[in-house]
């Protein structure tokens, strides 16, 4: 299993220089060579007896101008350009795969990294041998054993870090205590609530921090209100594109602070994900969530910051990756699901529950309930009859819990599986019994 360790690193001034030259040339080359495929693939269109490009190709096309057209580019590891070109070969295959979108051009200062291959570097014990560079320190070791695959240096802020991937073979954590299963419902007022009624309470780090937010990027926002107008663009008017307008140096300074910031926020949020993903994965064999349409969450304006604030995203691909390392198993119940709209009693379900209600009381067996705890044990009733149905030896109780099946089929589900359906044809016969 292939496994990323990213550590920060301590590095001097010289050689946070020499990181920001290199992720500059790794931008450049993969810039370069987007460009360069785009007029490539033009030409072989308008003439197919010429070749497509190829990430191979690029990388002998740019080693054979970069001395005499791009000399500075020789100043940092042969590496970096190389493996930014070969990066866009892979984005491109991810295209055509259907993976990922077209592949777009770096920008400066966003997301600024360089990779090196496995050859081309050394971790030993906590430092780090750069070629063209030499020892550079680490916060800490590579925790992982196993071969090294490749390692990446960006930043974030102003600090750099580095990620190690490690194919680290068979990464089984020691497994505690196991309660079974469980359903987690992510809320907006508690960071999870568990099916026995737990509630993880979130760090909110978005709220406590919004008032210095807003206050610096007010005070960003005049500033460059002020570059634009000394630079003669008229105020309120956007900045043309392509155009640069000189930042004073103060500007710069709040515009450092501000990033300090937003990662100090992500920091407090990611620690608080990570504590709970892997409280979730030792504690239990079998965890049950909603597979929240979170882009379609997001676009809803007033949720959005909460919703930003949990990280609902981050927080599923941490629990799939730590259950696949403990053998654990992750159950996703679909967008369409009612898990906060049926009652985890009777199995009625409320047409209208607005997300401002946390306590209702259910009309037709009159039971109190909290909306996420509600929500939570639906998960688990959900998640036990899936288990009953994937077994195929569905009993008369697996069946009284999987209530919500019919709702299911009724309102046109699409993720239902054989599985799903199995069940569903065993609920109907023993509700004709
Ligand atoms: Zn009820």
């Amino acid at each position: 299993m292939l496994s990323a360790h990213r550590i920060a690193l301590k590095p001097n001034n010289k050689q946070a220089t020499y990181f920001k030259k290199a992720c500059g040339v790794a931008r450049f080359a993969y810039n370069w060579a987007l460009a360069e495929w785009k007029s490539q693939y033009a030409v072989h269109q308008a003439d197919p007896a010429l070749s497509k490009p190829n990430e191979a190709g690029l990388r002998r096309q740019l080693n054979a101008i970069k001395r005499e057209h791009f000399p500075w580019m020789l100043e940092v590891t042969k590496n970096a350009p190389q493996m930014a070109i070969i990066q866009l070969g892979q984005a491109f295959r991810n295209f055509f795969a259907g993976r990922a979108k077209y592949p777009r051009f770096r920008k400066k200062g966003v997301d600024d990294r360089f990779t090196l291959s496995n050859d081309q570097f050394k971790v030993v014990g906590k430092r780090i041998r750069i070629p063209c560079l030499g020892w550079v320190r680490m916060r800490e070791s590579v925790r992982f054993g196993g071969k090294v695959i490749s390692a990446t240096v960006s930043r974030t802020a102003d600090r750099w870090f580095v990620s190690v991937t490690v194919d680290a073979g068979d990464l089984s954590c020691r497994s505690a205590e196991s309660q079974g299963i469980t359903g987690v419902d992510l809320g907006v007022s508690a960071l999870a609530t568990l099916a026995d009624g737990t509630k993880k309470p979130g760090p909110r780090p978005h709220k406590s921090l919004l008032r210095r937010l807003r206050r610096l990027s007010r005070s960003l926002s005049r500033k460059l209100e002020t570059a634009k107008v000394l630079a003669g663009v008229e105020p309120g008017e956007a900045i043309p594109k392509g155009r640069r307008i000189p930042l004073s140096q103060n500007s710069r300074k709040i515009k450092q602070r501000l990033a300090r910031l937003h990662a100090r926020i992500a920091n407090i949020r990611n620690d608080a994900l990570h504590k709970l993903t892997t409280d979730l994965t030792r504690r239990y064999n079998t965890i049950v969530i909603e597979d929240l349409n979170v882009n379609g969450m997001v676009r809803n304006r007033r949720l959005a910051r909460s919703i930003m604030d949990m990280g609902f995203g981050e927080f599923r691909r941490q629990l799939l990756y730590k259950a696949a390392w403990r053998r654990r198993q992750v159950l996703l119940a679909g967008h369409f699901f009612p898990s906060s709209k049926a009652c985890s009693e009777c199995g009625g379900i409320m047409t209208d529950l607005p997300l401002s209600v946390r306590k209702w009381t259910c009309p037709e067996c009159r039971t109190n309930h909290d909306r996420d705890h509600n929500a939570a044990k639906n998960l688990l009733a959900w998640g036990r009859a899936k288990l009953a149905g994937t077994a195929s030896s569905a009993g008369s109780q697996a069946c009284g819990e999987a209530r919500l099946w019919p709702w299911l089929q009724g309102h046109g589900e699409t993720g239902l599986d054989e599985a799903g359906s199995q069940l569903c044809s065993c609920l109907s016969r023993n509700e004709q019994v």
